[in-house]
């Protein structure tokens, strides 16, 4: 961990290092590899309703076994993938992966679960975008108002026009969506007002040690309040302790997700899961 700290200081100040490119290009070549080998996972992350501890939806996260460095976290190789262009192949593989798997879920549970995929910015952009949605929802059988996309803002900032109207059609398809990471990127209030979403989701970077930094409970209950006032929900990311979660559902935060309900987990995992995650 302290050898990774350092690289990372270390591509700090010198931008495209040495080091730097060399893994750059022997992961592309191992991502290359991974597709062909489907040497990929998703794995869910539950996401629980603040007041009563249900499931209500699950995240899907990706996951890489690599042939021997093992797990291998998003945060290393999505980034390459959307350079590359990698990640048009990956994410059709998620989207279709979490669709297939959710939807054969569902047909054993009374309540289903609504599955939520996460959408580069490459991939939003893509022409062929809407069509892919559509063939994974044929080929699984998933009601569309069971899927929800998440974005970033920044997905939605290169070409704001186009966006609206991608996002316009993915609505009338009775498809969510949900506005990933809210406060981290270049946010400007006027996607919350414009933009038809139905979610917002606050970073783990607003949500750890809540009660103890007043600064980030102010954003944090200004952002819920004000959500609530334009009738989107609110998702807190990163819960990890009891105090974190009773702090949030004091602040009437409408769903609750993080380590202290459930790590991603692989499907065979998730099957398993009680309803109820937490005795609130
Ligand atoms: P994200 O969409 O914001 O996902 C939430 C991240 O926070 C996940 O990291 C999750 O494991 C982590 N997390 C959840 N609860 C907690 C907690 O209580 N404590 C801590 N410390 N972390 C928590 P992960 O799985 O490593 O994914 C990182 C990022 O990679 C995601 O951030 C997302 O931007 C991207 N990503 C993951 N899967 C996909 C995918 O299938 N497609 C795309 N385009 N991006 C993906
Ligand atoms: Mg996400
Ligand atoms: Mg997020
Ligand atoms: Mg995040």
């Amino acid at each position: 961990d302290a050898k990774r700290q350092g690289r990372n200081t270390w591509q700090w100040y010198c931008g495209d290092s040495i080091d730097n490119i060399a893994e750059h290009v022997i992961i592309r070549r191992e991502l290359q590899e991974a597709i062909q080998e489907n040497q990929f996972e998703a794995y869910y992350q539950p996401i629980v309703d603040a007041s009563t501890g249900c499931v209500r939806s699950v995240e899907t996260l990706i996951r890489w076994h690599h042939p021997n460095k093992g797990l291998v976290s998003p945060g290393v190789f999505m980034p390459i993938a959307e350079q590359t262009g990698q990640i048009i192949a990956i994410g059709r593989w998620v989207l279709e992966r979490a669709c297939h798997d959710i939807a054969q879920l569902n047909a054993t549970r009374e309540d289903p679960l609504v599955v939520a995929v996460n959408i580069s910015p490459m991939q939003f952009r893509r022409s062929g975008f809407m069509d892919e949605i559509k063939e994974a929802l044929r080929n699984s059988g998933l009601p569309p108002s069971l899927l929800e996309l998440e974005v970033t803002e920044g997905t939605l900032m290169s070409n704001t026009e186009q966006a609206v109207a991608l996002l316009n059609e993915v609505r009338d398809l009775g498809i969510s969506v949900a506005l990933d990471d809210f406060g981290t990127g270049f946010s400007s209030l006027s996607y919350l007002r414009d933009l038809p979403i139905s979610k917002v989701k606050l970073d783990r970077l607003f949500i750890s040690g809540i009660s103890r930094n007043v600064k980030n409970a102010a954003i944090v209950q200004g952002v819920i309040t004000m959500a609530h006032h334009l009738e989107l929900s609110v998702v807190a990311e990163g819960i990890e302790t009891k105090e974190e979660q009773v702090d949030l559902q004091q602040r009437h935060c409408n769903l609750l997700q993080g380590f202290y309900f459930s790590k991603p987990v692989p499907f065979d995992v998730l099957k398993y899961l009680p309803p109820i995650l937490t005795p609130l």
